[in-house]
């Protein structure tokens, strides 16, 4: 059959199948009904057969001849507009970052799947290829967990995105030109979990980065959980549930803003009845309906809103217009005594239609 020579790799232990709708999903999809609406089917081919359509969540995630899984390691392909090394120049940029480190030209970062927790070393040795290992005995023994994290890692490195048009773009622009040649193959390195994106966010409101990673360090050591690895320790983002039933005086030790702790309650709070999630923000049919969806929270402003939108949902057309390193570093392109103006933002970006949150990643680069 035609699906399952396509997608031989996509197999799982059972797939759901959600009856109102006539899709079905992985198991680890995290868009799916409560269990009374669904049914379960053995394979995709049994899904496909009664008329259900893979859910767009779970099932296109990974494009086929993206990955190959060899157990123990998986390896990623990459596209040709892609350099490892730039991007560990950007990931290392963060020196107090909790969540993952960077030893030897490689990261190191556990990826909780499910009740899985694997410990991975993710390299570039060779050409085109970005290699996978998972570490001390945490190799997953299910293919799709691994094929879950092969999501997770070319989510978060944004593989799949073809930078071609935007490169071609940026030739001409006197704000991008310098920028994508200095940093070519970057990636708009994301924040793959909405919960972890929000947060950062909200934290990073009006405060500077260095502060805000020692705030996020401190949400982390103190309400999410770890797993130690060959005498290592990696620390994994407190989950909604985690910080939801929490109240403001729980949250003292952050010595963070009472605001914003209740902006943290309440984002989980939303999360955890179902309110918010990724599916729903992607589904909400174009980007300014989902930055409205986003700026009806409280605690999310249009900065905030395009931010998440562009780290974790990668919406193309996100524009955090008011942030201060875009400002600081079109200042700095174009030699102004001041910062310019809303106007003059416009007026620049006139032509980066659909690449406005790659020509931002790229011009804060461009700051250090
Ligand atoms: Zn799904």
């Amino acid at each position: 059959m035609k699906k399952n020579t396509i997608y031989p790799e996509w197999d799982a232990p059972y797939f759901t199948g959600i009856a109102t709708m006539k899709i079905y999903c992985f198991p680890w999809c995290k868009g799916q009904p409560k269990l009374e609406n669904t049914i379960q089917f053995k394979s995709r081919a049994e899904a496909e057969q009664k008329g259900y359509r893979p859910c767009k969540n779970c099932c296109s995630g990974l494009p086929h001849g993206s990955w190959e899984d060899n157990k123990q390691e998986v390896t990623l392909f990459v596209p040709k507009e892609f350099s490892f090394a730039e991007n560990l120049k950007y990931l290392s940029n963060a020196p107090n970052e909790c969540l993952f480190h960077i030893k030897d030209k490689r990261v190191y970062k556990a990826i909780p799947i499910e009740q899985e927790t694997p410990v991975v070393e993710i390299s570039a040795d060779y050409e085109n290829v970005m290699t996978i290992r998972f570490l001390g005995g945490t190799t997953p023994s299910r293919k799709w967990v691994r094929a879950a994290i092969a999501r997770y890692v070319r989510d978060w490195f944004d593989l799949d995105t073809d930078l071609v048009p935007f490169y071609d773009l940026a030739k001409t622009d006197i704000l991008l030109q310098k920028a994508v040649d200095e940093f070519h193959g970057l990636r708009n390195v994301g924040i793959p979990d909405l919960f972890e994106a929000i947060c950062w966010g909200i934290i990073g409101q009006q405060i500077n980065l260095t502060f805000a990673y020692t705030l996020k360090r401190r949400l982390v050591e103190n309400f999410g959980r770890h797993v130690e690895c060959k005498g290592e320790r990696y620390w994994i983002f407190p989950s909604p549930h985690n910080i939801a039933a929490l109240t403001v005086e729980d949250l003292a030790v952050l010595r963070m803003t009472v605001k914003k702790c209740e902006y943290l309650i309440g984002v989980a709070q939303l999360m955890v009845e179902g309110k918010l999630t990724k599916e729903r923000l992607l589904d909400a049919g174009d980007y300014k309906k989902a930055e409205k969806m986003l700026t009806k929270i409280r605690g999310i402003g249009p900065w905030t809103a395009n931010y998440v939108l562009m780290r974790c949902l990668r919406i193309p057309s996100a524009f955090p217009i008011d942030d201060v390193g875009l400002h600081n570093a079109i200042k700095y392109l174009r030699g102004m005594e001041n910062k310019p103006t809303k106007e003059e933002i416009l007026q620049l970006s006139a032509t980066w239609t659909n690449w406005e949150s790659y020509a931002t990643f790229y011009l804060w680069r461009s700051l250090y």
